[in-house]
């Protein structure tokens, strides 16, 4: 019998192995295997099992067949393999990828003494006398990543090939173990039929009463006194009870409660057509995508939360996507107070990897039907699939942007498609790709146009910063009319957000005299100054040093910071209103677990005045007690050189505007901007999604930028600078000549260019634009790109339907 096996490596490639006597009878496609490849072992995932045999002397027999169930079947590999294809990424590493992490198996090379006779090794160099000190120290041998690192050398390849020339020292690969294993834990039990006539002492009738009383036990669920080795040794001995191990499942844990559940909740007359329209094509069982369009706070969640309940009542699984963690939360304690009876796996990156790698059997067997989470939940292997939910589908993250860089929004539409299951896409803002696909009838347009109890959507001001200055005549961080608010709403003894959007926009540090500014080294990027840590810090490689106080240009002693971030505006605030309970949430207060859920407990217990906060403040949430949303710099997403930055612009201040005014109060908005009449603040003062998408349409058709055409972003980056210079104009040549040839004038090239990140982790980066109207000349000309391209240390990586452009 032979496999074909698809290992991680940067290569198309998949390799055949012949599969010894005994484990003929447990291979399977899905299952994963170790198997030798070059020196080394490596884990691969069995992708077919041929019928014919080969014939070629050379192959080589897979290892080991660790796994009981297999991963994944059939249908999922059509998906993978798509994806690979797709996305222009190799097979075995989007399995990597894509399925949970940490179980696989790698080899390192060890080496220890070869023991024998002693020898004298005064006659040896040095370094191998060093080496094989170093190598008496560890009986058991070291691998030699250990040995390099205890003896601070990285180059001892040369002695260590003499030594083993010589037959004193021995190498070998050794397979580590995988990071996560399956738990297993030891239950108890009492056998069906006890033997009769059997005289119990009085430790062992109690036992025996206990679990006749609650059933199977697991150990750790007995009294210390019951868990004696050779107590139950001498009861399994007399048929009494018999002893199994079981697999430990490790779930998510519980949610926190944070918010209302609305379990309770009549829905009003929009919902319930959407629903209707909903569960219409959920009975016609095939494919087809919807676009829930509501406004902020208009139930969408209610209409997701009912065709989910309808899904899991007809025996089907649903997968329920979110953005971000952040906003998982809040969703997850409502999903659960909804569904109390029912196990829910919860997967995103914050998860334990043993508890991913358990809900991923629980899924594929069938025992869990409901999947909620960010973008890499799109990959669990729910049974009989019916529905996808893509909330806040227009939200960046949903892209993923290293690796396997895919969007689980699209992914979400090529499952649903692959599952005959409806996929249901929702939005205040769509994305303008969405709704353009709207119109041309691909989706279908579902509609809640108002907030529910027809509460008002927000007031939105917005104030000119160009004609605001503080008693010094300079910019103000917070306008007079949001100070204003800000105080009436805490006089109401209501809540505020303050929303700072980051990119752009931060604390630097410069020296009014000269003008010098303090860059990363590395980056070519000004460093954020964090007061409060007594740093700056670069926010792309985390370079890390003290702030001077002498400025290293000119000798000027008057350094100071400009510019704000969270912190600086938090400080603000709380010079103004000293009284007011305020927190901050941003990347540096939520790195710890578990932070983003506390700062949200709070905010519901009303334990917090006013919260300030970047994008992460912005999505989803529901608080009622918010009347008050403040944009401090909305013009920053507006200045990146990117052609979604308008649609961006009004996609954030939209949603950030939608966290205020939910509960009985009417909510009210105060955008700061520079550029009072552009469209997109126009747009979201005005609530006018529709207005803005009009606007913007025409700008994309006239740029030819999606949804009028297609995009694969090449990136390029190299440690030279003038080498690579030289290498990336090449293949802007070639693509330039390719793209009459192989795409057959249906592509053009856009670029190559430098990157607006120039430099980036000491790498200096360029990048290039293939644009067509069609996507399989796109891809044909990339792949051929690709080939043979990456030498002399210049790196490529592909970026299919590309979202970011820094
Ligand atoms: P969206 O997802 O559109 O922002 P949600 O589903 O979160 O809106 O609903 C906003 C709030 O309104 C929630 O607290 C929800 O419980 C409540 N809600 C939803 N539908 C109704 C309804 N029909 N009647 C009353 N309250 C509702
Ligand atoms: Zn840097």
């Amino acid at each position: 019998m032979f496999v074909r096996v698809a290992i991680p490596i940067p290569s198309a490639k998949t390799f055949t192995y012949a599969v010894p006597e005994t484990f003929v009878p447990v291979a399977a496609v899905g299952k994963r295997v170790v198997v030798p490849f070059g020196r080394k072992r490596m884990t691969g995932w069995i992708i077919e099992i041929p019928a014919e045999a080969v014939c070629d002397q050379t192959v080589k027999e897979i290892l080991d067949l660790p796994d009981p169930e297999p991963l994944f079947g059939s249908e999922d590999l059509a998906l993978y393999g798509w994806i690979s294809r797709y996305y222009l990424y190799p097979l075995g590493m989007v399995l990597a990828e894509i399925l949970p992490g940490g179980i696989d198996v790698k080899s390192d090379r060890w080496l220890r003494l070869a023991g024998g006779p002693a020898i004298d090794p005064s006659p040896l160099p040095a370094g191998q006398q060093q080496i094989l000190e170093r190598l008496a120290s560890f009986p058991e041998g070291v691998s030699l990543r250990r040995l390099r690192r205890t003896m601070g050398k990285n180059d001892m390849y040369g002695d260590l090939r003499s030594l083993e020339a010589t037959g004193l020292l021995v190498s070998e690969e050794r397979v580590n173990r995988p990071a996560v294993r399956p738990k297993r834990e030891k239950w108890i039990g009492i056998q069906a039929e006890i033997p009769v006539g059997i005289k119990l002492t009085q430790k062992q009738s109690a036992l025996v009463t206990l679990l006749r009383e609650k059933g199977d036990l697991p150990f750790s669920g007995l009294e210390n006194r019951f868990r004696e080795a050779a107590f139950l040794r001498t009861l399994e001995a007399k048929g009494i009870v018999r002893l199994r191990e079981k697999e430990l499942f490790r779930g998510p844990g519980p949610a926190p409660e944070i918010g209302r559940n609305g379990n309770d909740i009549i829905l009003n007359g929009a919902q319930a057509e959407a629903l209707d329209e909903i569960r219409a094509r959920l009975t016609s069982g095939r494919f087809s995508p919807s676009l829930l369009h509501g406004v902020t706070g208009s139930g969408k969640t209610e209409v997701y939360l009912r065709a989910v309940d309808d899904v899991l009542r007809n025996g089907g699984g649903a997968i329920y996507l979110v953005p971000e963690i952040a906003l998982t939360a809040q969703l997850l304690s409502r999903v659960q107070s909804r569904f109390p009876e029912r196990e829910i796996a919860v997967i995103h990156s914050g998860i334990a990897r043993s508890a991913r790698y358990d809900q991923w059997k629980r899924i594929r067997s069938g025992e869990i039907n409901l999947v909620v989470g960010a973008r890499s939940a799109l990959f669990a292997p729910v049974r009989n699939l019916r529905l996808i939910v893509v909330d806040e589908e227009h939200d960046p993250s949903y892209k993923q942007d290293d690796r396997l860089r895919y969007n689980a929004r699209d992914l979400a539409l090529v499952r649903g498609k692959a599952a005959g299951a409806l996929v249901i896409l929702g939005s205040a803002t769509p994305g303008i790709q969405t709704f353009f696909r709207t119109k041309g009838g691909a989706y279908r347009l579902l509609r809640l146009p108002f907030r529910v109890d027809n509460r008002p959507l927000p007031r939105v001001e917005v104030v000119d910063m160009k004609t605001e200055r503080d008693e010094q005549g300079r910019t103000p961080l917070l306008s007079h009319p949001l100070i204003a608010a800000l105080g009436e709403t805490l006089a109401q003894r209501k809540q505020t957000l303050l929303f700072l959007n980051r990119r752009g926009f931060h604390t630097f540090l410069f020296c009014p005299d000269c003008g010098h500014v303090f860059t990363c080294p590395s980056c070519d990027l000004s460093l954020t100054h964090h007061a409060a840590m007594g740093v700056l810090k670069c926010h792309h490689c985390d370079f890390t040093s003290k702030p001077p106080t002498i400025c290293p240009a000119c000798r000027g002693n008057h350094v100071r910071s400009q510019g704000a971030g969270t912190e600086r505006v938090e400080e603000e605030v709380r010079k103004f209103f000293p009284e007011a309970r305020i927190a901050r949430m941003d990347s540096d207060t939520t790195s710890r677990k578990g932070e983003t859920e506390r700062i949200l407990q709070a905010l519901d217990r009303r334990e917090i005045d006013i919260l300030v906060g970047t994008q992460m403040i912005t999505k989803g949430h529901d608080f009622p007690e918010i009347t008050l949303v403040g944009v401090l710099a909305a013009d920053a997403s507006m200045n990146i050189p990117d052609f979604r930055a308008a649609e961006r612009t009004f996609q954030l201040l939209t949603q950030v505007s939608g966290r205020g005014g939910r509960g009985d109060q009417p909510g009210r908005v105060v955008v700061q901007t520079f550029n009072p009449n552009h469209y997109a603040i126009r747009r979201a003062q005005e609530h006018d999604y529709v207005g803005f998408y009009e606007d913007e349409l025409p700008l994309r058709r006239e740029l030819g930028y999606p949804p009028f055409s297609r995009l694969i972003g090449l990136h390029f980056s190299s440690l030279k600078k003038e080498e690579g210079k030289k290498a990336v104009a090449e293949i802007g040549k070639r693509a330039r000549e390719m793209a009459g040839t192989i795409a057959g004038g249906k592509a053009d090239v856009i670029g190559p260019a430098e990157s607006p990140l120039a430099r980036l982790r000491g790498r200096y980066r360029w990048q290039m634009l293939l644009r067509g109207k069609e996507s399989r000349p796109l891809h044909l000309l990339a792949e051929k790109l690709m080939e043979g391209a990456e030498r002399n240390g210049l790196e490529i990586r592909v970026d299919v339907d590309p979202v970011h452009f820094m």
